[in-house]
């Protein structure tokens, strides 16, 4: 048997060798028709009958079919390594694609980012990298952007509503949020996903709730930090306000949210209670596996303030439908918006606080359009004198500021591709303050406020000042 399949392996070697020298032949059998071909056309051209030339053009003509058929081969067995690489969460999608089915994305430094189905990743070179803001675009099937035709892109901007991916790592999403069993200082909660829910592994806990960057109103981002969840007081998230005329106490403003989310789970305080515990869970859990989630890149638009299901908007240019909304319809509306998009891949609310803390340390210290350092305590972005801003608010990302403003703060209220965090309209929040305030974030075309500051409203009230922000978490 042993000499069996020793000759077999020589026959097997000849039979190679053959193969190349048979390859080497071929490869001399074509240069010299080529060879001879132009001599044949230089030298003896119509000497010699066609039957000359025949063979030796089919000869060529198999010989490329031949190859042209092996580099098909090769291109195919290629597209599979590819398929094999997309599938296993390799670089799928490059700048400038819809994305059909929810994807991962590896941007040109190596960092990954979560492509909801239904969203383009901007084929902007300043927009399709994470660190610097990776935008998403949700163009509707059938149309296309030219991005290397700049008033196509400016109209897009103006179009398609647009979000920022905020990376959040295993690591930072315990400086994000801990369990409410926790009592001690921060660095002893481990979240991560058990048996499908979002768990606290050190304190056995599944209530969740947000590490907030600062413990009152005014005060000084990360001067301190909420370490422990305590329900009815100070500030916390999430949590209903019991004040019953001010707050979620009050049955008509619990209406508000009913009469675009449905009765159940809004219809009583305990009830919206326990709702916005088992959206904040789910969030978490969201952020936890795909390790971040997307803000608004605008201040939202399109709110209105009555108790109807208006589809919002987060796009550039427009002032309307930003102040004067009461925060249960400002909440219903944004959480209303994936649903009203008929997008599956995702879910939509109004901008948590905790999630708002990160947002401010995703871009702190990031580049403003002018080049120098966006600054997150201190104001200077953006103008915010009442009396040198004529239309209020001003567009969305600054389009009108510099005809709408007569001030001389220039507009640089844009960082990691994400704008008017200072200024503009603030951003209401679901974080809650006592039993009546819901946060706001960031200053106003009147407040000189700086983007991580925290202020406060009633929660039934809002003015011309107050707006939102969207946040959106991939589907579970
Ligand atoms: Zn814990």
């Amino acid at each position: 048997m042993k000499e069996r399949v020793k000759e077999n392996e020589d026959v097997s070697k000849c039979k190679t060798h053959l193969k190349k020298r048979r390859g080497i032949t071929l490869i001399a059998l074509i240069i010299t028709i080529i060879v001879l071909l132009i001599l044949v056309a230089i030298t003896i051209d119509v000497a010699v009958d066609g039957k000359l030339f025949d063979t030796a053009k089919d000869a060529v003509d198999k010989t490329n079919n031949k190859v042209g058929q092996q580099q098909n081969r090769v291109d195919e067995l290629m597209g599979e390594l590819d398929n094999a690489l997309n599938t296993s969460g390799g670089n799928s999608l490059s700048p400038g694609d819809k994305a059909d089915t929810t994807t991962k994305y590896e941007d040109s430094n190596g960092d990954i980012a979560v492509i909801p189905a239904g969203f383009t990743v901007s084929g902007l070179a300043e927009e399709n990298k994470i660190d610097d803001g990776l935008v998403i675009y949700l163009i509707p099937d059938g149309e296309t952007v030219d991005w290397a035709n700049g008033a196509e892109v400016a109209t897009a901007q103006t179009t398609y509503d647009q979000f920022v991916w905020i990376p959040i790592s295993h690591e930072q999403i315990n400086n994000m949020y801990i369990c409410q069993a926790k009592t001690g200082e921060n660095g002893n909660c481990n979240i991560e996903v058990v048996n499908g829910e979002a768990k606290c592994t050190v304190h056995n806990s599944s209530q969740m709730a947000g590490r907030l960057y600062a413990t009152d109103s005014g005060e000084s981002f990360e001067k301190a930090y909420t370490e422990v969840y305590t329900p009815n007081t100070g500030r916390r998230e999430p949590d209903v306000l019991t004040h019953s005329t001010y707050a979620d106490g009050n049955s008509t403003l619990l209406t508000q949210l009913s009469s675009i989310l449905g009765t159940e789970g809004y219809d009583t305080t305990a009830n919206f209670k326990q709702s916005l515990q088992e959206e904040y869970n789910e969030v978490v859990k969201s952020v936890y596996e795909n390790q971040g989630f997307y803000v608004g890149r605008y201040e939202t638009s399109n709110m209105v303030n009555s108790n109807t299901n208006s589809t919002v908007r987060t796009v550039a240019g427009t002032k309307t439908g930003m102040g004067t909304i009461i925060w249960h319809r400002m909440y219903a509306q944004q959480k209303k918006y994936a649903e009203n998009k008929g997008l599956t891949s995702v879910k939509s609310t109004m901008m948590q606080g905790s999630a708002y803390d990160q947002v401010m340390k995703f871009v702190e210290n990031g580049t403003r359009p002018d080049g120098r350092t966006y600054t997150i305590k201190t104001v200077g972005n953006v103008g915010h004198e009442l009396s040198l801003i004529t239309t209020k608010p001003y567009q969305t990302g600054g389009r009108d500021y510099s005809t709408n403003y007569t001030g001389t703060t220039l507009y640089n209220d844009k960082v990691k591709n994400i704008y008017d965090l200072e200024g503009n309209v603030d951003t209401r929040t679901t974080e809650a303050s006592d039993d009546e305030y819901r946060v706001d974030r960031g200053g106003t075309y009147s407040d000189s406020e700086s983007a991580s500051y925290r202020g406060g409203r009633w929660a039934g009230a809002g003015d011309s000042t107050s707006g939102s922000r969207l946040q959106l978490y991939i589907g579970l």
